[in-house]
């Protein structure tokens, strides 16, 4: 590794409590909110924003941002097995949707696939089950689960950097609300890619978050179709571009933090666009890569992660297939 990070800021993150409910003692949560949370209704995939109740479960009050909940389809899988719980991240700051713990919310995107044995139609447990549930429904959950991507212990003493893809977008709504809550003077950069606009989740919420916050930026990458701004399509990663000023001027600045968060690849794309667009002063506090790689011609793959291709104390990644 030639080119071992230079600067290293590293932030202490919070302690949480994990697991009040495990899947043999699973706690029980009321739905009160379920809508769609796609730009608009014509988007390719269904992602609805659901809330939930927990008040006197061991839920209620200890969840923070970034964490996920477990949740536990009724019936049984193919072996006759209760389900075993899916991971759906908060999509709410730390003290829920009203500030009391009670109200948890999560982004979820029902899964639907063709059956590999015979290509019928193949809809996923959880997500469809929980995308299909209605206000007043009771939910079985577990957790909360999740240490490492959370916000640091003294938030206020950093920035951020946020980059998403699909339901990614879940902690960083809460982080962002929470932030601006309680430290409305940090410089938050927001990232979201998404394949067309009609796929961009919250899409409004954060505009309008942008309108009426002053450090928050709010930057999207369609990679299917040309930009807003004029760009032509384009992963989230090339928006890690020197053009960018405020990026870099944030980049520079030796107290941000990068959180990514979707699907898994992602960061790959992320950190090539950091080292080969950006170069080594700005890329070299957050990654760190093997000498080979440093061959543009050479492919990336998730299995260099940790060996060939080192995320710094400064990036915190949370993906998932
Ligand atoms: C830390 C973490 C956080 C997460 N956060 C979120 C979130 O905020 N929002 C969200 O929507 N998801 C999230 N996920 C993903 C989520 O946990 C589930 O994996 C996802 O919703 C799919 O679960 P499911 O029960 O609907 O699908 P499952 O029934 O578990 O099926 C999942 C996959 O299995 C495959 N599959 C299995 N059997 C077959 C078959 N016979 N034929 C074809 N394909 C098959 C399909 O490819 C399908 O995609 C998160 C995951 C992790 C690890």
């Amino acid at each position: 590794m030639s080119s071992e990070p230079q600067t290293q800021i590293i932030p202490e993150l919070r302690e949480v409590t994990m697991h009040a409910h495990r899947p043999n003692d699973p706690g029980k949560a009321i739905i009160t909110k379920n809508e769609l949370c796609t730009a608009t209704r014509k988007a390719a995939g269904f992602v609805r924003h659901i809330e939930f109740d927990v008040s006197g479960s061991g839920l209620e009050g200890i969840c923070q941002a970034g964490q996920a909940v477990g949740v536990i389809a009724p019936g049984q899988d193919a072996k006759g097995r209760p389900h075993a719980p899916r991971l759906y991240s908060l999509a709410c700051p730390s003290g829920g949707e009203t500030g009391d713990g009670t109200i948890l919310s999560t982004t979820v995107k029902r899964t639907i696939d063709e059956h590999w044995e015979d290509n019928s139609l193949f809809t996923g447990v959880a997500s469809n089950y929980l995308c299909g549930t209605r206000v007043g429904d009771e939910i079985t959950v577990t957790g909360p689960a999740g240490k490492r991507f959370v916000l640091p212990k003294n938030p206020g003493q950093h920035g951020y950097v946020f980059v998403a893809t699909g339901t990614g977008i879940a902690p960083f709504r809460g982080m962002c609300l929470e932030l601006l809550r309680d430290h409305p003077g940090v410089p938050i950069t927001l990232m979201m890619g998404a394949p067309y606009s009609t796929d961009l989740l919250y899409h409004d919420f954060f505009r309008d978050m942008e309108r009426t916050h002053e450090h928050f930026r709010y930057v999207t990458a369609l990679s299917r179709q040309p930009n807003e701004d004029g760009s032509e399509p384009l992963y989230i990663g090339g928006r890690f571009s020197p053009t960018d000023g405020a990026l870099v001027e944030q980049l520079q600045d030796d107290r941000t933090l990068i959180y990514v968060c979707g699907i898994a690849g992602m960061e790959l794309g992320l950190f090539r666009s950091m080292v080969f667009d950006m170069g080594d002063d700005i890329a070299l506090p957050y990654v760190a890569i093997d000498d080979e790689l440093r061959d543009p011609e050479i492919r990336w793959d998730r299995k260099m992660m940790h060996k060939k291709i080192k995320a710094t104390k400064r990036v915190f990644l949370e993906v998932y297939a």
